[in-house]
């Protein structure tokens, strides 16, 4: 478990799902944690969750491809929480389509929820943690980024994902920053059940289908990814950092 007494945690896009378990985990490891995601009513279900067991929470609004709201949102926690020292970014979206059907928006769609936020982010961010010399950023790849039908934007996001995390590595290193990935292969969340939707199936059945095809037998919880983030951001990964660790069930075995 880590220990984040006394530290500050952003978690981008943690209304619900994976977002959601790795703020509570966060939480739970000590950390004050700003509950991010476009609209902070909808972050509110996870601040409770948090306060109410003994954790502290704040739920904040923002779209994080957008420069000047990222800016003011990191401002705000600083001021009510303190400087942040741990961002996760994990806010997403699919908008999956072949290649000759996808939409130019749904191009930008991708790209800016996953590079730019992150980009956005962690410009933010690193100033805090600079000062501080002291730090964990770990972004949220995806076992799309090897490649997935009707994902190249997302496939692309997700693997330019990597190569930032690589250099963002590279630069905030000497300030004594950690950077890695995760690279969730197919979590339960609500992400996953719109899926099964759109290829006309229910989401259970999905999940079966997916458990049968992976090593391990069954599909993830974001518990799974909350924990693995947890264990990034602990002093026993202190000397980790540029990595991208697959957290998959052995799917892309
Ligand atoms: P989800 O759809 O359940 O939750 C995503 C959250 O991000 C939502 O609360 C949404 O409101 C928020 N969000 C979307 N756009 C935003 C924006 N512009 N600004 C702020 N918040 C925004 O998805 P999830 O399954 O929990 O996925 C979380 C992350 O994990 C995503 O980056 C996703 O790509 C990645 N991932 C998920 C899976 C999976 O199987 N579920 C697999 C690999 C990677």
């Amino acid at each position: 478990m880590a220990d984040l007494k006394g530290r500050v945690a952003v978690v981008t896009g943690a209304a619900r799902g994976i977002g959601a378990a790795t703020a509570q985990r966060l939480a739970a490891d000590g950390a004050a944690v700003a509950v991010l995601d476009l609209d902070p009513a909808a972050a509110e279900p996870t601040v409770s969750a948090i306060t109410q067991a003994g954790g502290k929470a704040i739920a904040v609004g923002a779209d994080v491809s957008d420069e000047d709201a990222v800016n003011s949102a990191l401002e705000r926690v600083a001021d009510e929480l303190g400087p942040v020292g741990v961002l996760i970014n994990n806010a997403g979206v699919t908008r999956d389509n072949l290649l000759f059907k996808m939409s130019t928006q749904d191009w930008d769609t991708v790209m800016g929820v996953h590079l730019r936020g992150a980009f956005l982010c962690s410009r933010a961010a690193q100033k805090y943690m600079v000062e501080q010399k002291w730090g964990k950023i770990v972004n949220t790849s995806s076992v799309s980024a090897l490649g997935n039908r009707g994902q190249a934007n997302y496939s692309a996001a997700k693997a330019g994902l990597q190569g930032f995390t690589r250099t963002l590595a590279i630069e905030l290193g000497p300030f004594g920053i950690n950077v890695n990935a995760v690279a969730p292969g197919f979590i339960a969340t609500e992400m996953t059940d719109a899926t099964a939707k759109r290829l006309g199936l229910e989401p259970e059945k999905l999940r079966e289908e997916t458990a049968k095809v992976t090593p391990l037998r069954r599909v993830g919880a974001p518990q799974d990814i909350a924990n693995v983030v947890s264990f990034l951001c602990s002093e026993d990964a202190s000397f980790v950092t540029g990595q991208t660790i697959y957290v998959d069930g052995g799917r892309k075995l």
